[in-house]
């Protein structure tokens, strides 16, 4: 049976990894855990963005889906109360890196505090990509304190420079750019972009003379 599998807390990437993009209905495009819990919020360019985690059973999912290690996962309204309010802090961060803007003081003074979180030690796996879980996992508090440090360790060093925000019109999602070149455009090359090719083809086709 292969080892459960817990998201690195710094970079890199878990796309070296070939895990799918989209598990239990969720989309793990971002190449980083924290900025995979923010795609938990979709469409935020609309009036009424689509929210994944209504119950406290999708923030259990989720967790699972992205390699949590939860202990007896039962997630309170509570619990997913604090998520969604680090998620949002953690988006509003997010977007202070793409813009090269200062962060908010509220956002970060919740942030590290989560950070701040005591967690177990991680301990080394067979081989490399993978780690131990303690035997129990984390409590809830704990898997959301793992998500906070995440953020501090992409937010924090040269990697802030690599978020970005896909490019296709209408994609809300963010990502962690570790291409060579540093140019990658879109969250999911099969999704978004596969489509804006389509629809580049679409278009070119339409404006040849006929
Ligand atoms: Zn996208």
């Amino acid at each position: 049976m292969p080892e459960p599998r817990l998201a690195p807390l710094t970079a890199p990437p878990r796309s070296a990894t070939s895990l799918p993009e989209t598990r239990d209905g969720f989309k793990f495009r971002s190449g980083r855990l924290s900025l995979d819990f923010l795609a938990t919020l979709a469409e935020r360019s609309k009036p009424q963005p689509r929210e994944a985690l209504v119950s406290p059973l999708d923030l259990d999912r989720w967790l699972r889906a992205a390699g949590v290690q939860v202990r007896a996962a039962k997630a309170s309204l509570a619990d997913l109360l604090a998520a969604r309010e680090l998620r949002e802090a953690l988006y509003r961060l997010a977007q202070a890196c793409l813009r090269q803007q200062l962060f908010a003081l509220e956002d970060r003074k919740l942030v590290n505090r989560w950070a701040a979180t005591r967690l177990p030690p991680r301990q080394l796996g067979l081989r490399p990509g993978f780690s131990v879980p303690e035997p129990e996992g984390v409590d809830l508090t704990q898997a959301l304190a793992e998500l906070a440090r995440d953020a501090v360790a992409l937010f924090s060093g040269a990697t802030a420079r690599r978020i970005r925000n896909c490019e296709r019109a209408g994609c809300s999602i963010l990502f962690f750019d570790s291409s060579r070149s540093g140019r990658r455009r879109w969250c999911s090359m099969a999704a978004c972009g596969n489509r804006e090719k389509v629809a580049a083809h679409r278009e070119r086709r339409a404006a040849r003379p006929r």
